[in-house]
């Protein structure tokens, strides 16, 4: 493998590991605005339906994790997606 940038082939590759967050946080002002009434509302109308998705083992994934293989050139210090 060459490193496409200055063309040594002087280059390893390393896996990293990648967690993101699937699920969205709300920020403050989506407290403040909508949260302070939605989310009992929200548990209200939806903690039958929950219930019912829990009996039937649905999860919520809440990180993903996705092994990801980058080359890194040792000699510009360039890094890739493999
Ligand atoms: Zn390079």
């Amino acid at each position: 493998m060459t490193c496409i940038k200055c063309g040594s082939d002087n280059v390893s590759v390393q896996v990293i590991n990648e967690q993101q967050l699937v699920n969205k946080h709300h920020g403050l002002i989506w407290w403040i605005f909508i949260g302070f009434w939605w989310v009992p509302i929200k548990w209200l109308f939806l903690t039958v339906p929950a219930l019912i998705f829990a009996i039937f083992g649905r999860k919520k994934q809440r990180i993903k994790n996705t092994q990801k293989s980058i080359a890194v050139c040792q000699n510009c210090g360039n890094k890739w997606d493999v």
